[in-house]
């Protein structure tokens, strides 16, 4: 089964994502993670991008593509894959669609998660992540333990990102009502799309979605 997740962000894509990988065995295919990691390990592509990155802006359509392309055609999983981040324009998800018909694969679910601005800044600005294993937490709803290490893997080291900023997040918020946004009308012509509340509790979140998907 693979499915999109969609929403701006701080809706929540990611945390669920890592949910479904843990309960379902699906691969989370993040292009925002993977922006991130070409940045780290300093590649031309990681140059390219970082400026864009930390203004909040869209990189490129034909860099998405790209990184969608070689994880796709590096092979199926066995639980589907989960794409959190991507599509984010038309272009994308015209792109994706060739793609995993050219793979033999299709799109079962496209899920909306569904926030209201203001608690996408509060959730935003107080957001932070396990450097080791990439457990998101945040200042108010779920700060790192007072042991100060992580209840996932152990790992001692948090970070932020640098684009979770007031000032970036209006760009970035811009970005999702001008460029992805309209991808909501597009699923939902072709029959794929379902929106949970991304306000509930994350449990109730989960539940929403695996009520979408089917099973427990
Ligand atoms: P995210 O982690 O999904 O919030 O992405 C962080 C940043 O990476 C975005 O603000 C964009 O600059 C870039 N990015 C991630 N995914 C895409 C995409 N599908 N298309 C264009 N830019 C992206």
């Amino acid at each position: 089964m693979n499915i999109i997740l969609l929403g701006p962000p701080g809706a929540g894509k990611g945390t669920q994502a890592q949910r479904l990988v843990r309960e379902r065995d699906m691969m989370q295919l993040s292009t925002g993670d993977m922006l991130r990691e070409a940045r780290t390990s300093g590649t031309e592509m990681g140059k390219v991008v970082a400026d864009v990155m930390d203004k909040g802006h869209l990189v490129t359509d034909e860099i998405v593509i790209g990184l969608i392309k070689e994880k796709l055609e590096s092979g199926g999983h066995p639980g589907g894959f989960i794409f959190d981040g991507f599509p984010r324009t038309l272009a994308q998800a015209d792109a994706l669609g060739q793609l995993l018909q050219d793979e033999g694969q299709s799109l079962d679910h496209v899920i909306e998660m569904q926030v209201d601005d203001d608690a996408l800044v509060a959730r935003i600005t107080g957001r932070s992540t396990c450097a080791n294993c990439g457990e998101v937490f945040h200042d108010v709803t779920k700060p790192v333990p007072e042991d100060g290490k992580c209840p996932n893997c152990g790992g001692t080291s948090f970070k932020r990102r640098a684009d979770d900023t007031e000032e970036a997040l209006k760009t970035r918020l811009l970005a999702y009502y001008k460029q992805t946004s309209p991808l909501i009308g597009y699923y939902y012509a072709k029959g794929k799309l379902s929106v949970v509340d991304g306000l509930a509790s994350m449990d109730d979140v989960s539940a929403a979605i695996a009520k979408v998907l089917g099973g427990a």
